[in-house]
């Protein structure tokens, strides 16, 4: 097995060193760059597999792959003319990691490896500049010992520091090749000092160093926490990139940069990115010098005053936007771009698709159809469901006072109001205690994404637009405002200065992450657009979707919003939902209390007509869409009352005494309600309660009807069923009631009467049901909690340890639990339909808004998923990704 892949050169023939699996995503990119001719400098890379064998077999280097790296490190020397730890015409060279997804948490970046105190010379003598060389060598020392020998690089600093003030220098640019050297001197001091050994002068010492660290940062905490939230798994490994130096920071001519090749936050078909001149790798998102414009239109946009790319070296800039056009064309997608420009000469030192916001990700998804470059079936496959979500929510209402207090980059759109945390852990305790947090911080970390998950937006004092808070936050789509300039922390005192005020940790501010302004309190927000590209985007999924998608909805606002959304019916109306109305609770109670049947039918009048203006009311908004109504489902006690001014009320208008309410209230208790009196059980015991509903529901149907709206096809569910008889036997109570209003009202509608499949029972015996059942509807919530045996409101104390261990791969209220639940569904889809061919079948649980769920759906073929209104366009765009 190959356990290094060239690159730089010649095309690799192994097709594997493409391979993102084997070579990760960085290398496959660097190879796949050079075999389309573009400037890469040569390197190799040591594969993904040769990652999981060290850290899986007692992390030791075998002869083969000692061997292999000296062939790599052979072949860059031969495309250089380098040689590699020799004092004339040194080879450096950089070690990077590279996952097959990018991942923070891994190993940064070890650059200049290969300097010593004789290679520097030569790389004076190589570069004719030793002020360079001497940066250069300090610059080594400096990442080498933070990353690979775990130093603290806070001394390293204060060296620099004093090195300036002694001198009165203000910045870095006005040491010369002799302070750099001292630099050197006293770093190397440092580090023997705390290592008990002089810093590493072997390079092959180095190579392996660096090697190490890079699998060794696998298993970094950091590095697992991301792939937990990212559902990465631990096998995967990474790949090391050891690719010969090019130089940014050789003088004026020469440059850094990183880049897009379309604006990622707004789609904008527009060059985008931020470079600076005299500068090495990660000085541009480092936040220690401030970035400079790519273009000119961008530069005057902003205003600023340091020369673009495009003005300053007109040239090297033609080259590059030749390549990002090459590049849109090869990938057929935006993408992410890091470059060097030495002494005029352009480099590219990755490329990757660009992460975008959720904004941005349909505009360029239907540009691109539009330019030809992908068809409309890359379009939907392209688009994230779940990232739908930050389009439906809130702005800033343009027209509401706010209090600007500062005005940083707008680094991730949309608008975020909440709680001022400082650091991450606080972030994600208040979140937890339900409160909107967002995130104040210098700058951001990897150690910090915890915080950013749990935040709803971020701001931070330090970096550019392309920072890491900036970056993680589009991926995650949590407003960010970064490098806002009147922004201080008092980490002792828990405030932040935010411009001329001060706040308190746990005080109110808000976030415009679209125009970087940052408010006190809290700012009025409205509604979303959901025209242009996210309705044209929607207009092609359905094109190519099967399932329906129906809602989640008891009040005609809901089903109204649904529809906009696009929901093509109801898939569940929770009818008890209805009870709850100020107006109503009481007749409710006084139902329930009641002992007798004669005293729960007075009560049930009282509702007749409040239940049979809720219907008719939700059947004109749906307008003759499918309403699938579920009768009451709830243990009764869920409705009683609690104080004795509630008692007081209920006693009073059902003319009984108080002691006698609390009896009965008493008596309704239940250890384990979930399990215990509710759903058809309810109707089974007290009949009357299920006839009154019925009769609503067909009163409400035929009113509707007569007045000429769009036929009402009622589809009544029956909650809870676990036999065939359960079934029979209120089916027959509804079919009756539906007779008798037929007559009454002379007027016929159809309906259909089907139930839940709530209960392995019935799933287990789907067959019998379906001889009763018009429809099956999946109730995944119940059904996950009978079937795991796992309460879903006790959950949280233990479900969290399990998904850490990966006893659930996810958590299984979120995502279908394919393997156990999910052989349920098939199983009763399966029997149901031998019985029934025409039975019709949907998903009414939270699942049916999870786009993982849903493509289990598609692929048991369920007639429909039903989801909450703001899951709907989540839910389209999802059932045509699982049609695809
Ligand atoms: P990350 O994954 O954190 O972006 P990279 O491995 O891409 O880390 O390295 C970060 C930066 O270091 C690059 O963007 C580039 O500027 C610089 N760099 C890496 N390798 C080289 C190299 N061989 N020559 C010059 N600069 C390099
Ligand atoms: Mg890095
Ligand atoms: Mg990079």
């Amino acid at each position: 097995m190959t356990k290094v892949m060239h690159f730089g050169d010649s095309v690799s023939s192994d097709l594997r060193a493409r391979d993102k699996t084997i070579v990760g995503g960085k290398g496959a990119n660097l190879a796949e760059m050079a075999g389309i001719g573009l400037p890469v400098p040569p390197g190799f890379t040591i594969t993904t597999e040769v990652c999981t064998e060290y850290n899986t077999s007692g992390k030791v280097f075998g002869d083969d792959l000692r061997e292999a790296v000296a062939k790599g490190v052979a072949h860059i020397e031969a495309a250089t003319g380098r040689s590699f730890g020799v004092s004339s015409n040194p080879l450096l060279v950089s070690v990077r990691s590279g996952a097959r997804v990018s991942m923070p948490g891994m190993m940064d970046t070890v650059l200049n490896l290969g300097l010593n105190d004789d290679t520097v010379q030569g790389l004076v003598a190589q570069s004719n500049d030793e002020r360079f060389a001497w940066d250069s060598y300090r610059r080594f020392i400096q990442m080498y010992s933070d990353v690979v020998l775990g130093l603290n690089h806070g001394r390293f600093e204060e060296v620099l520091d004093e090195i300036k003030d002694v001198r009165g220098f203000a910045s870095d640019v006005e040491l010369s090749a002799e302070h750099w050297r001292e630099a050197v001197t006293r770093f190397k001091a440092i580090v023997e000092e705390d290592l008990g050994r002089p810093f590493p002068q072997d390079v092959q010492e180095q190579l392996w160093g660096a090697i190490a660290a890079v699998f060794e940062s696998w298993e970094s905490d950091r590095a697992k926490v991301y792939r937990r939230l990212h559902d990465i798994p631990g096998d995967w490994g990474t790949a090391v990139n050891v690719q010969a130096m090019v130089f940014g920071n050789m003088g004026e001519t020469s440059a850094t940069g990183v880049a897009f090749t379309r604006d990622p936050a707004t789609g904008t078909k527009a060059y985008y990115g931020e470079w600076l001149v005299n500068a090495q790798g990660e000085d541009v998102v480092a936040g220690i010098r401030t970035p400079q414009y790519l273009t000119r239109a961008a530069r005057e946009a902003a205003g600023a005053q340091a020369a673009s790319m495009e003005e300053a070296m007109p040239k090297a800039f033609a080259q590059l936007a030749e390549v990002f056009e090459l590049l849109e064309r090869h990938y057929c997608d935006m993408q992410d771009i890091e470059f060097t420009v030495e002494r005029g000469k352009l480099w590219l030192l990755q490329t990757r698709t660009g992460k975008r916001t959720a904004r941005a990700a349909l505009k360029m998804a239907v540009d691109m159809v539009g330019e030809g470059l992908i068809d409309k079936t890359t379009a939907i496959r392209r688009i994230d469901p779940m990232a739908l979500d930050q389009l439906m929510h809130p702005t800033l209402d343009g027209d509401a006072p706010r209090d600007v207090l500062t005005r940083g980059l707008p680094a991730s759109p949309g608008a975020a109001a909440g709680v001022i945390a400082l650091d991450a852990d606080t972030a994600e305790r208040l979140a937890a205690g339900g409160q909107d947090v967002i995130l104040v911080r210098v700058d951001t970390s990897p150690e910090d994404i915890h915080g950013m998950h749990a935040a709803r937006g971020i701001l931070t004092a330090r970096g550019g637009m392309t920072s890491h808070a900036a970056v993680v936050a589009r991926g995650m789509g949590r407003p960010c405002v970064s490098g806002a300039p009147q922004l201080t922390i008092d980490l002792t005192r828990r405030t932040a200065q935010i411009g001329a005020l001060e706040f308190k940790e746990g005080e109110t501010i808000t976030l415009d992450g679209s125009s970087g302004e940052v408010m006190a309190g809290q700012v009025p927000m409205i509604a979303p657009d959901l025209s242009g590209d996210f309705a044209t985007m929607m207009e092609w999924a359905d094109g190519y979707r099967r399932m329906k998608v129906r809602t989640n909805a008891e009040t005609p606002h809901d089903c109204e919003v649904a529809r906009q959304f696009g929901a093509e019916g109801i898939g569940l109306c929770r009818t008890e939902h209805m009870f709850f109305d100020a107006a109503r609770i009481s007749a409710v109670r006084e139902m329930i209390l009641a002992e007798s049947q004669s005293g729960r039918e007075a009560a049930l009048a009282k509702l007749l007509p409040e239940q049979r203006d809720d219907f008719k009311a939700i059947f004109t908004t749906m307008a003759g869409l499918p309403c699938t109504i579920r009768l009451l489902d709830p243990p009764l006690h869920e409705f009683l009352p609690h104080s004795d001014e509630e008692f007081g009320e209920v006693a009073q208008a059902a003319g009984i005494g108080i002691d006698t309410l609390k009896r009965r209230a008493a008596e309704l208790h239940e250890f384990n309600p979930m399990l215990g009196h509710r759903g058809c059980r309810l109707g089974v015991t007290y009949p009357e309660i299920y006839e009154m509903q019925a009769r609503a529901i067909f009163e409400a149907a035929c009113e509707v009807t007569a007045q000429g709206g769009a036929s009402v096809v009622p589809e009544i569910m029956i909650p809870l069923v676990g036999t065939r008889k359960e079934l029979a036997i209120l089916k027959t109570l509804v079919d009756e009631t539906a007779q008798k209003v037929f007559s009454e009202r002379g007027i016929t509608v159809e309906y259909l009467v089907g139930t839940m499949i709530e209960l392995p029972r019935a799933a287990l015996l789907a067959d019998e049901i379906a001889k009763e059942a018009r429809f099956f509807s999946f109730g995944t919530n119940d059904l996950t909690q009978t079937t795991l045996g796992v309460s879903r409101d006790d959950a949280a104390r233990f479900l969290g340890t399990y998904v850490e261990k990966d006893i659930y791969a996810r958590d299984p209220f979120v995502t279908l639990d394919i393997d156990g639940v999910g052989k349920l569904l098939e199983m009763a889809t399966t029997s149901g339909r031998e019985v029934r061919p025409d039975l019709k079948l949907g998903i009414c649980g939270e699942h049916g808004g999870d786009p993982a769920s849903i493509h289990y759906c598609e692929k048991i073929g369920l007639d429909y998923v039903s989801a909450s209104p703001f899951r709907i366009p989540i839910a389209r765009l999802a059932a045509a990704q699982a049609s695809l």
